[in-house]
């Protein structure tokens, strides 16, 4: 038995087979084969030898039919380098000694050979090692058109995923049906990747270090999503004690599945909106089975998944209504593409520092097209009933100002064609940059709702990656300084009369649910999962004993005392008495 400690970042208990993932320029999973399987991977591996020579000799062939293409010899390298027993032979070897599929040891043995090219003194054959890897990369290119090749939105079984990292397009594509649990070595509670598995349900852990190394593919492991805790071949005792914490969740789910039908108000009567942050259009059965009254964040650019182009205006307005028809008679948030931060986009991020680099409406100014597309698509949608639309990563007034150009052509574009538009479709903004935050006063007379987008906030005005497991420390919702700029925002918004939202996942979290409401925030939303448990805490509370919370915060100086002094005044004021989850 073997313990691992990360993050845990979506609750729920597993148990299950581990899958290991090696992501190379493809993902490269490492699979145990039967000893009947073992020719089969034999036979895969040799037909995809096979393949890649008939590619390179037909490339050589082309090449040499140009007289002004002197390199076609460079492809002369690349057939040797396949012929080599090295290679091939080694690879075969690796299948037959380890039952492991073809994809695996060809990944072996590229990792020996390029310890190998390194090791070389001269440098032509040092660099010979990016030969290798083309030729490595055909092999394995070839290996994937096997009509059962594994994959991560085809996986082959159901299993508990452990890699290095995915990136959020991977996890967008996912197989999540047949995803047990999650572990991963990089990570953090906001980043997309644990976003997606609480939605989708399946208990995960992120920052557990050396995770793949750890865990041996097949082995037996439990994975307890709350408490960050791996447990690999675990005894029959530690088995027991887990599957009797399942079956408690199961019982408290149910019985906090009971809140649905019931209002979310405080014991003074105000009431609170809970709405639920979606990334998938099916997910809004979810957000309605746990008592969502909205969708207050659906992140639409997931509808791009891993697919080179944008989605088209048609597509769009149909998903768009779908969603409005499911939700009805609750509004449906769509915030528009928050692409470039992440590899969430046609074509990947940009630039050399995504998250500070030319994301979201920045991306507006060089390519209109797909904003324009979407923007259409949703004024048309909001004929069908009450959408709202976002607008991500606006730094100030200026950044606003072409967006909000944009809705208006889009308005006029669609009255000249005779299309049916929705006659108030609200247009708010995430306030997530800290300058907009900052701005709030100039930007709140310009639109017509605010959401404060914490997961970003906290990350750009603390200076805190929210990716990045070695700071997660750092990552305080309770700082003072997001507890001074949230009061602030709601202030502006106040002084305009706006609607202000909030829909980080701050807002999951009961006791900061709380503060949120004792600073005047009257719609949260989160998780779908998440929705019960903040209903239970505002329904236990008054607005007198929020608001004295949340003006205590600000008189004390680090979110640690903050998050004490809450625990102790909030959980001692709440009827019926009930305690916030460490
Ligand atoms: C946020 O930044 O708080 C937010 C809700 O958006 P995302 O997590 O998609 O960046
Ligand atoms: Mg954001």
């Amino acid at each position: 038995m073997n313990r691992l400690l990360g993050v845990g970042v979506s609750p729920g208990i597993a148990v299950g087979p581990a899958l290991v993932v090696e992501r190379e320029a493809a993902p490269v999973f490492r699979l145990l084969r039967a000893a009947d399987q073992v020719e089969g991977e034999v036979e895969r591996l040799t037909r995809a030898v096979a393949a890649s020579r008939k590619q390179l000799q037909a490339i050589k062939d082309r090449l040499s039919r140009k007289a002004d293409v002197p390199h076609a010899y460079i492809f002369d390298a690349h057939l040797l380098m396949l012929e080599d027993p090295l290679l091939q032979d080694r690879a075969v070897a690796v299948i037959r000694e380890d039952h492991v599929n073809a994809e695996w040891a060809l990944h072996a043995v590229s990792e020996q050979l390029h310890e190998m090219f390194d090791g070389f003194t001269d440098a032509y054959f040092r660099e010979r090692s990016t030969d290798l890897d083309d030729v490595l990369g055909r092999i394995q290119l070839n290996l994937g058109g096997a009509p059962d090749a594994p994959s991560l939105s085809r996986l082959p079984g159901s299993f508990v995923l452990v890699a290095r990292d995915l990136t959020p397009s991977e996890a967008a594509d996912l197989d999540w049906e047949r995803v047990l649990a999650l572990v991963v070595e990089g990570g953090s509670a906001t980043d997309h990747t644990s976003i997606l598995a609480r939605s989708s349900g399946v208990p995960a852990a992120v920052a557990v270090r050396d995770a793949t190394r750890e865990i041996p593919p097949g082995a037996q492991v439990v994975v307890d999503g709350s408490r960050g805790e791996v447990v690999v071949d675990p005894s029959d005792a530690a088995l027991a004690a887990y599957r009797a914490a399942q079956e408690q969740d199961r019982i408290e789910d149910q019985r906090l599945q009971q809140t649905r039908t019931l209002p979310a108000v405080t014991r003074d009567g105000v009431s609170v909106r809970l709405h639920a942050n979606v990334e998938f259009p099916e997910e809004a059965e979810t957000a309605l089975l746990y008592g969502a009254e909205g969708i207050g964040l659906f992140r639409s650019e997931y509808l791009l998944g891993r697919s080179p182009e944008w989605p088209g205006e048609e597509r769009q307005v149909e998903v768009y209504r779908r969603l409005l028809d499911q939700m009805r008679p609750h509004p449906v948030t769509i915030r528009t593409w928050d692409v470039g931060a992440d590899e969430m986009a046609p074509g990947g991020p940009t630039s050399p520092n995504p998250a500070l680099g030319e994301r979201a409406l920045r991306l507006l100014r060089r390519n209109p097209g797909p904003f324009r597309t979407q923007m259409r698509a949703l004024l048309r949608a909001g004929a069908h009933g009450p959408l709202r639309i976002m607008l991500p990563f606006v730094g100030g007034p200026s950044d606003l100002e072409p967006a909000l150009a944009l809705v208006a052509e889009c308005r006029a574009e669609l009255s000249e064609q005779g299309k049916d538009q929705g006659r108030h479709v609200p247009v708010g903004l995430i306030i997530e940059v800290p300058s907009a935050a900052v701005t709030a006063d100039l930007l709140a007379s310009r639109v017509d709702f605010f959401s404060v987008g914490t997961n970003d906030l906290i990350q750009y005005l603390l200076a805190v990656d929210r990716a990045d497991p070695r700071v997660a420390p750092l990552y305080e919702p309770l700082h003072p300084a997001v507890l001074r700029v949230i009061q602030e925002i709601v202030r502006a918004a106040g002084a305009e009369g706006l609607p202000v939202s909030l829909c980080g996942e701050m807002a999951a979290d009961p006791l900061h649910a709380l503060v949120l409401l004792g600073f005047g925030v009257r719609e949260l939303s989160m998780s779908p999962a998440a929705i019960p448990r903040v209903k239970e805490a505002v329904r236990a509370v008054t607005i007198e004993a929020a608001r004295d919370a949340a003006l205590a915060c600000l008189s004390l100086p680090t979110a640690r005392e903050i998050e004490t002094m809450l625990r102790h005044e909030l959980a001692s004021a709440l009827v019926p008495a009930g305690a916030f989850k460490e």
